[in-house]
């Protein structure tokens, strides 16, 4: 049966692009498909200096961007619209999106993970007026403010250190007595004389009126409760993976996608690489290595399928 694409690959971050790189170049034809821009969690690092090979920070969109090119010069296609579900007849993948419905032997799912809440009051109400989920986004509209850091992994201090840069006011307060981010991230935010951290600490509530005004902390080992003015809250407590689309594929403790070593869940053909991947490294690296293990997977399994295999 004739399909209209290879493969199709749901989701444009490093691992999407990385992905569709491998395949375009493989000669299969293949399509991304992408809810607003090309390039994932890469859109929203400032300067990323642990991808190997760029001794120099470069900027996470201008990385994002090189990856669409590289991925678009050897022939991929990327289709700007919401997946709206998948399914699976006999070797045929279907999927049906906002902009019409596909058809392919392979899926690779590269959706990612989308900031997890902390839902205390006023977080909702002060979003996009002083909490936000994205320092590069939104850090400079703060510039020389004060400004509130919560969460302790990568993520926070990888953020903290970059708001930083923007003002010599930052708080980041971490439910626990150490944090949880790599040793070297950590330490450049201990070291840092714009960064106050305050361990064992929890924001409860976000005040204000058209703005942030003020956040309630609670120091979770003396129990005082206390009023901080802020301009800001930056929230970095991890993150959900987008799965929605494959309700029955099984799934790790936290709700990420399980699969073998070759990327491939338990439905023969579709695969999983990226953040939305059970791993325990989540990197930009990683995301870029498994979207290139799973596009090669899925090409034997192509080949297989058309006659083509090397047997
Ligand atoms: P993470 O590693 O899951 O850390 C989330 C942090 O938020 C933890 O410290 C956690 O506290 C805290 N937290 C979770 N829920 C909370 C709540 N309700 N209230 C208060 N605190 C809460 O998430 P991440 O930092 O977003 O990183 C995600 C992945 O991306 C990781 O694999 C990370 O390595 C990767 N990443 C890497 C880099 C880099 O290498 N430069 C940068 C960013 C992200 P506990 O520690 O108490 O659980």
């Amino acid at each position: 049966m004739q399909v209209d694409k290879d493969l199709i690959i749901i989701g444009g971050g490093a691992a999407g692009l990385s992905a569709a790189q491998y395949a375009s170049r493989a000669n299969l034809t293949v399509m991304v498909i992408e809810q607003m821009a090309a390039g994932g969690q890469c859109l929203i690092i400032g300067d990323l200096e642990n991808y190997p090979g760029f001794p120099e920070p470069i900027n996470g969109g201008d990385f994002a961007q090189l990856l669409e090119e590289q991925a678009r010069k050897f022939g991929a296609e990327f289709l700007i619209t919401t997946a709206k579900s998948i399914r699976k007849d006999g070797d045929i993948f279907t999927v049906d999106t906002g902009k019409g419905t596909f058809t392919s032997y392979a899926v690779i799912m590269s959706t990612g993970a989308q900031h997890r809440k902390l839902n205390v009051p006023g977080e909702k109400e002060f979003s996009g007026r002083g909490v936000s989920y994205c320092a590069t986004c939104d850090g400079p509209f703060f510039k020389n403010k004060k400004m509130l850091v919560v969460g302790g992994g990568d993520a926070a201090c990888d953020e903290a250190s970059f708001l930083a840069n923007l003002t010599d006011q930052v708080i980041m307060v971490h439910r626990r007595d150490r944090f949880r981010a790599q040793k070297s991230l950590a330490d450049r935010v201990l070291h840092n004389p714009h960064i106050e951290v305050r361990f064992n600490t929890e924001l409860q509530e976000i005040k204000g009126d058209m703005k942030v005004k003020s956040v309630s902390l609670l120091n979770n080992q003396s129990g005082e409760k206390y009023e901080e003015e802020v301009d800001a809250i930056f929230i970095f407590v991890g993150s959900i993976p987008q799965t929605s689309l494959v309700p029955e594929v099984p799934k790790d403790e936290a709700g990420y996608i399980i699969t073998d070593q070759n990327m491939e869940t338990e439905t023969t053909g579709l695969y999983a690489a990226g953040d939305v991947r059970s791993t325990p490294f989540r990197q930009l690296v990683v995301a870029a290595g498994e979207g290139a293990v799973a596009t090669h997977c899925a090409t034997l399994r192509i080949d297989a399928i058309k006659g083509q295999a090397y047997v």
